[in-house]
């Protein structure tokens, strides 16, 4: 089984190093920067052997180049439709692959970007700007419909599925994540937690599937009530054009203020 390392890099980001503790093999996802990357596999001993790529934006591909040019012919995976002219090997929803000897699925989770996809199994799941802890990617590309149904493809997730996410947003998500529940003691917990670490400058992830389900409120867009303290200006995102809230209309209210938060 692998084991699953963060490499910091620019002010809040995460590059998940994946190796084995017998092998000095080693992959990393979304390397925005290659500099962070050369130094932990240097003092790790580790050899680079692959990329993984969630999808195009700078802060995820700018070190591809870099460290292809430092490791030789490594492939880089990545989404068959990104604009990110670094992929070798292109991947669509229901691809399989094998990074060291553990097999991920691909599944396509349009929404922050319409080429974003995400590397799932049963224990680990890498889920880039989709799925953060406590929140979720601006809508830069996809509508929030779209985004709803990746949601839902990250909850058919075993609920023990460590959630690798790209970014340290979750002290953050969790002052949203109060607002629309200010009476969820679980978020409420969490949040202490969340508060603690970040104090001590340490990392607040993974995160789980099952702690997802219970305080992210983008997780939680199909309970009753989840909009019950949207200011007035969001709701017409929620209300006005379908009889019933569909959950990705509450979806779709919840980022629209999460955006002005
Ligand atoms: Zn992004």
């Amino acid at each position: 089984m692998v084991q699953v390392k963060a490499i910091k890099a620019f002010s809040d980001n995460y590059i998940w190093c994946i190796s084995k503790p017998d092998s000095s093999a080693a992959w990393v996802v979304d390397p925005g920067q290659a500099e962070p990357v050369l130094k932990y596999l240097a003092q790790a001993g580790l050899t680079l052997e692959g990329i993984l790529i969630t999808h195009h934006h700078y802060d995820h591909t700018d070190g591809v180049n870099s460290l292809r040019e430092e490791f030789a012919d490594i492939e880089v995976y990545g989404p068959v439709n990104s604009p990110f002219k670094g992929i070798t090997k292109t991947l669509t929803e229901g691809d399989v692959i094998t990074v060291l000897d553990t097999e991920f699925t691909v599944i396509t989770t349009p929404g922050h970007t319409l080429d974003h996809i995400c590397y799932i199994n049963p224990a680990l799941a890498f889920t880039g700007d989709t799925l953060f802890s406590g929140g979720c990617g601006r809508l830069f590309e996809g509508t929030a419909e779209q985004m709803q149904c990746s949601f839902d493809k990250l909850k058919r997730l075993p609920l023990a599925c460590e959630i690798y996410c790209t970014h340290e947003y979750t002290q953050a998500n969790l002052a949203f994540a109060l607002a629309v529940e200010p009476n969820n003691r679980d978020l409420i917990a969490y949040a202490q937690w969340v508060d603690e670490q970040r104090k001590n400058n340490k990392i607040t992830l993974p995160s789980t599937l099952a702690l997802e389900l219970k305080i992210n409120p983008f997780m939680r867009s199909d309970i009753a009530g989840i909009v019950q303290h949207l200011p007035d200006q969001y709701n017409s995102f929620t209300k006005n054009t379908l009889q019933n809230n569909e959950p990705w209309q509450n979806f779709a209210g919840l980022r629209a203020w999460k955006d002005h938060f």
